[in-house]
């Protein structure tokens, strides 16, 4: 919106601003960390609140202080109404879980990485998971991608919303590099036939889980036909 500051949201007292700093993965530094804290307490921020998508927003910065507070942080903005992806949260995995079958923290972000800039219909979010017990929410993200002992499985349509869904397995088993490469074509095919602001649930109940897999897989060799 014209005249509002960068990467903040009006709140509901119609004047202060929340911002939402971006931590790929949940993952953050301890120079960030100060960072935070000392703006929090320059600008007399009242609300530092942990997000469901592994984020902080600070919450209630007067409309003035919003450029300063970013060039403080020295962090970039996280999206949190653009329709692009989100963010992608994901499980700690085989870097420090003990019940890790792979390495979701890695591959999540660097599925952060390459698709921050991708314009898509609706806002995405993706949870990534180093094994079956899903603590990335996989199946109640956009995209969701998850570890085996056997590979990754990959589901397509969660969300976790007032109309929730549960996505649908597009794949199994697949390497990494064919996990990451389906993630693409998702992405690619949901940005190509979606309606503005239709998100991956609405849009997968919309065109058929049947119809998706069909055009989506037909092209993927590593992919055994019929599968999953
Ligand atoms: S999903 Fe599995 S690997 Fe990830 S934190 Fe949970 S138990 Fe650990």
């Amino acid at each position: 919106m014209e005249n509002e500051p960068r990467g903040a949201i009006l709140q509901r007292d119609k004047q202060t601003y929340a911002i939402v700093p971006r931590t790929p993965a949940g993952i953050v530094s301890p120079e960030h960390l100060e960072n935070i804290v000392a703006v929090v307490r320059r600008y007399s921020i009242p609300v530092i609140k942990m997000t469901s998508g592994q984020r902080m927003a600070l919450v209630g910065i007067r409309k003035d202080d919003v450029e300063k507070i970013w060039s403080e942080l020295k962090m970039t903005v996280g999206q949190a109404t653009a329709p692009c992806v989100h963010y992608v949260q994901a499980c700690p995995g085989t870097v420090v879980c003990k019940y890790g079958n792979q390495d979701s923290l890695s591959l999540g972000l660097e599925l952060e990485e390459l698709y921050l800039d991708m314009n898509l219909p609706a806002k995405l979010k993706m949870g990534i998971s180093g094994c079956p017990r899903c603590c990335g929410e996989s199946y109640l993200r956009d995209v969701g991608v998850w570890g085996s002992a056997k590979g990754w499985t990959v589901t397509f349509g969660g969300n976790s919303g007032g109309r929730p869904r549960i996505g649908d397995v597009m794949a199994k088993n697949l390497a990494t590099d064919d996990a990451r490469d389906l993630v693409r074509r998702l992405l690619v095919y949901y940005r190509d036939n979606g309606k503005p602001r239709e998100r991956t649930a609405r849009f997968v109940e919309r065109v058929g889980v049947d119809a998706i897999r069909k055009d989506i897989l037909a092209s993927a060799p590593y992919i055994p036909a019929g599968e999953p």
